[in-house]
């Protein structure tokens, strides 16, 4: 394991990265992480070297192409602690996983009067599938607020679920507020109601441990494209009585188990839910990452990454005119750092940021209604992994300490 709050090892991590160089500050982390060299050189090596279709052939390169893709199925039930690797369906992204339970489970057992509970700070992918879902059932989609901070408290998730409550999907960590919910708390309550609970983990499991079993949540979805792998990959976890009672997705080839000219008889979990040719290279390259990300270690992970974010927080709260989203406590904010600037438009902010090689995003990061109750249309997000360094933070706290000036506003000295 590496002390990544040491310049040394910092730089050879980096080093392990082709794309990641000293022009660029790449702090778009949240959208997508760059890929380390094991990880393109495993996906390649499954073209270069195993390339069939997988679970059709009988020949031996349809045998190894079907041995590396499940071999990724249980480093990922590893990686969580599933119970077993039959609980690990892979997708295409955390978007297709949120939506395979949204078809699967809740336009199938919901019916009108029960209640879908979701948090204000969903990402688009866990809110647009459960209002669809709301509105094909009849079911009522209800909301958890977050409070200025950006934090849900026990009591206002008590408050908001109910004995009608039949499914909870809530995001571990903020994609705008870096706000980490307690959701083993949450999803314990969830079942005391007796509903499930959807955990989206698209940007927990890339920064810190998820234990599926010790968080007791019912599905967990995640994209390996934000922690370190090829994008097209992506993972739900669901327990096994959960996964074999829901109804397939996608209809077609691989999730038979035989058919005839009037029906068909499924396949078992997971793979009743993969229809059709699978992407072999992508979970391949998940497998690699997830070792990557193993080599390294979370303790090592975390204590780099709340440390940067404590610096760049500190840097970016001293900006005059630069108001930060949620929590006044760097530690809240878990690498995200999402911001406006008086004044001056976010896609402004990106574009100056740009001409300066800092790439950031800027916009409503997929989660309007969280905007709108923060009282702004749009932001600029800096978002961070433990390859970043305090170097590319500076360059940033520069550029945009000097942006309101190079936007033409006399602001007096400091
Ligand atoms: N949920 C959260 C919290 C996210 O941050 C994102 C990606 N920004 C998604 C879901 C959707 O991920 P994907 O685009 O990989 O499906």
């Amino acid at each position: 394991m590496s002390n990544l709050n040491n310049k040394a090892d910092v730089a050879a991590i980096r080093s392990a990265f082709p794309i990641l160089n000293d022009t660029t500050a790449y702090l778009d982390n949240a959208a997508t992480t760059q890929k380390p060299v094991s990880v393109i050189s495993a996906a390649r090596n499954y073209y270069d070297t195993m390339n069939a279709n997988p679970l059709r052939g009988l020949y031996k390169l349809s045998v190894a192409a079907t041995d590396a893709y499940e071999g990724a199925r249980s480093t990922v039930a590893r990686f969580i602690n599933a119970r077993e690797s039959e609980e690990i369906v892979f997708t295409r992204n955390t978007t297709e996983s949120l939506n395979l339970l949204a078809y699967s489970y809740g336009m199938n057992f919901l019916k009108e009067g029960d209640e879908i509970l979701i948090s204000i700070m969903e990402h688009h992918s866990n809110m647009i599938p459960w209002q669809q879902t709301a509105k094909r059932t009849g079911a009522v989609l209800k909301y958890v607020d977050c409070d200025d901070q950006g934090k849900i408290s026990v009591e206002a998730f008590e408050a908001a679920v109910s004995d009608r409550t039949r499914i909870v999907a809530m995001t571990q960590l903020s994609n705008v507020l870096g706000t980490l919910n307690d959701v083993k708390t949450f999803a314990a309550i969830a079942h005391r109601h007796g509903a499930v609970f959807i955990a989206d983990g698209a940007q927990s499991v890339p920064h810190v441990p998820v234990d599926v079993q010790d968080l007791d949540v019912d599905f967990l979805a995640f994209s390996g494209h934000k922690m370190y792998a090829p994008m097209g990959i992506g993972v739900l976890y669901g327990k096994r009585e959960l996964l074999e009672k829901m109804p397939p997705f996608l209809f077609g080839g691989e999730m038979i188990e035989s058919v005839t000219r009037e029906d068909a008889k499924f396949a078992e979990v997971p793979h009743k839910f993969e229809a059709g040719t699978v992407n072999a290279a992508g979970a391949v390259g998940l497998d690699a990452a997830i070792k990557f990300v193993r080599s390294i270690g979370f303790e090592a992970i975390e204590a780099r990454e709340n440390a940067l974010t404590e610096y760049a927080f500190k840097k970016l709260a001293a900006i005059p005119h630069l108001h930060i989203l949620g929590s006044g406590r760097p530690e809240d904010h878990h690498g995200i750092l999402t911001f406006t600037i008086d004044d001056v438009h976010p896609h402004d902010v990106a574009y100056i940021l740009d001409t300066k090689d800092i790439d950031v995003r800027a916009g409503h990061h997929c989660a309007q209604p969280l905007m709108k109750q923060f009282g702004v249309f749009s932001t600029t997000r800096a978002s961070l992994s433990f390859y970043n360094t305090e170097e590319e933070i500076d360059r940033l706290a520069a550029a945009l300490g000097e942006l309101r000036k190079e936007m033409g506003y006399d602001d007096p000295a400091e």
